[in-house]
């Protein structure tokens, strides 16, 4: 980088050994980055090819309100999806509010009392709970006589096949498989993984239907879990397949059969596909998922720089810089609230909107412990925009993700970095430094 773009950086708060440390991390990951870019390149030409191939033309722009009857927009919105994720179908939607709210429609909408909804892939992301009924809940799927097992992953975070074979009965009618760990502290399934545990599903009872919830985990591979068999995909707009320009939404694509039943439950019986006004926001739903594979770039480029970083400082970060990747989230335990705290308020310094907000831990609902949160987004909420949040416990972890372009996320790793080094009083914080040296030396030794 140029001489010119480091005065600009040193002049906007950074210490030069910050700068130093987190250009030489950028520069070891030169090779990973190139394969993350023939990944977009692939993803890019997908979408595009998607569009071209539907003939969308700028008539489909037009706005529309009310019922929404014949409205083109939001019709070739869902064929484009449908041909990205290569379904049948798809339900993509303004009136679906987030992710949690498309996941409970794909599930509400295709099961029914008695049946047996399944997760074989341990507990699934917080929302969903309510959504089941393990914390019971009103209007939760167990009050509709709905049962629901889970089968954990095993100690070595494989899947449990015996324990899942016991689980699959005449009444397991769903399986709900999460990709990405969420708050968990095991790793991201690849979409290989997920279709071998669907194969193996689908072996033990032929018509069960497998959800995968894709949240995080879009355009990060070459292929999407509908690739290897998933009979439906779950997502939401104000992550990865929104591209940061998408206002809210969310999405199921599928089999014909579930995709019509999720639009029966979303509007109503009779209606279903046929109502559902754009309000002018397709526009932005499809220039956001034209973006959305080089936002995705951007926001895994940061994730692994992230990785890179805190693992150079000797903190335990989840993936590795070297490991495999399928979402976009990452982890890094700073075992020292203080340290979680500066990450999060050096996220939320370098953000392009409420920049000048000092992040707090809160009581936030459905948490046993206050949360600190760093979000300074355009879209309320959004999380394909730079963000980092965590929870005030051991061993006090900062889950971060997005960056809605890389540069913007880079230097947000650089001030949450500048900001851990203010809290600490050095870069190379004195119990890491013994490792620090200890692991440069290791390098020092294999790369000879
Ligand atoms: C974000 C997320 C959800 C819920 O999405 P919201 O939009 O926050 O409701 C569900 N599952 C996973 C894995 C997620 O990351």
């Amino acid at each position: 980088m140029s001489d010119r773009n480091r005065d600009e950086i040193l002049s906007m708060g950074i210490d030069g050994d910050v700068y130093d440390f987190c250009m030489a991390t950028e520069q070891e990951l030169c090779g990973r980055f190139r394969a993350i870019d023939e990944v977009t390149e692939y993803n890019q030409l997908k979408v595009l090819n998607a569009m071209r191939k539907n003939r969308l033309g700028e008539s489909h722009f037009a706005p529309t309100t009310g019922y929404g009857y014949n409205d083109t927009g939001r019709e070739i919105t869902e064929k484009i999806y449908a041909d990205v994720f290569h379904t049948e179908d798809a339900l993509v939607r303004p009136q679906i509010t987030c992710g949690t709210h498309a996941l409970a429609l794909a599930l509400m909408a295709n099961l029914r009392p008695g049946d047996e909804l399944l997760s074989p892939v341990g507990k699934p992301y917080d929302t969903l709970e309510e959504v089941i009924g393990i914390r019971p809940s009103a209007g939760s799927l167990r009050e509709y006589g709905v049962t629901y097992a889970q089968v954990d992953l095993l100690e070595d975070e494989s899947f449990d096949y015996a324990g899942i074979a016991d689980a699959i009965h005449e009444r397991t009618r769903l399986v709900t498989i999460q990709r990405s760990k969420g708050y968990a502290s095991r790793h991201t399934l690849s979409v290989q993984e997920t279709g071998d545990l669907i194969a193996f599903i689908k072996k033990q009872k032929a018509d069960v239907i497998c959800m995968v919830d894709n949240c995080y985990g879009e355009f990060v591979d070459r292929i999407e879990p509908s690739d290897v068999g998933a009979d439906l995909v779950v997502g939401s707009l104000i992550k990865n397949p929104g591209g940061g320009l998408a206002p809210v939404g969310g999405y199921i694509a599928g089999k014909k059969e579930y995709v019509e039943q999720a639009s029966y439950r979303l509007t109503s019986p009779g209606l279903g596909k046929e109502v559902g006004p754009s309000l002018g926001i397709y526009p932005q739903i499809l220039q956001g998922f034209f973006l959305a594979p080089q936002t995705v770039n951007g926001a895994l480029k940061a994730a692994i720089l992230a990785a890179g970083i805190y693992e150079k400082l000797g903190f335990r970060v989840i993936p590795g810089m070297h490991d495999p990747r399928n979402d976009i989230i990452q982890a890094v335990e700073f075992e020292d609230p203080e340290l979680l705290k500066a990450f999060c308020r050096g996220i939320q310094a370098a953000a392009p909107v409420d920049s000048f907000v000092r992040p707090e831990p809160w009581d936030m609902p459905g948490y046993d412990c206050p949360v600190i949160m760093a979000a300074g987004a355009f879209v309320s909420g959004s999380s394909i925009e730079l963000s980092a949040d965590g929870p005030i416990r051991p061993p006090y972890t900062a889950y971060f993700q997005g960056g809605l372009t890389y540069y913007h996320a880079k230097f947000g790793m650089m001030m949450s970095l500048q900001k851990v080094k203010e809290a600490k009083g050095s870069l190379y914080l004195e119990s890491r430094k013994e490792s620090i040296e200890q692991n440069r030396d290791d390098q020092t030794v294999t790369s000879q």
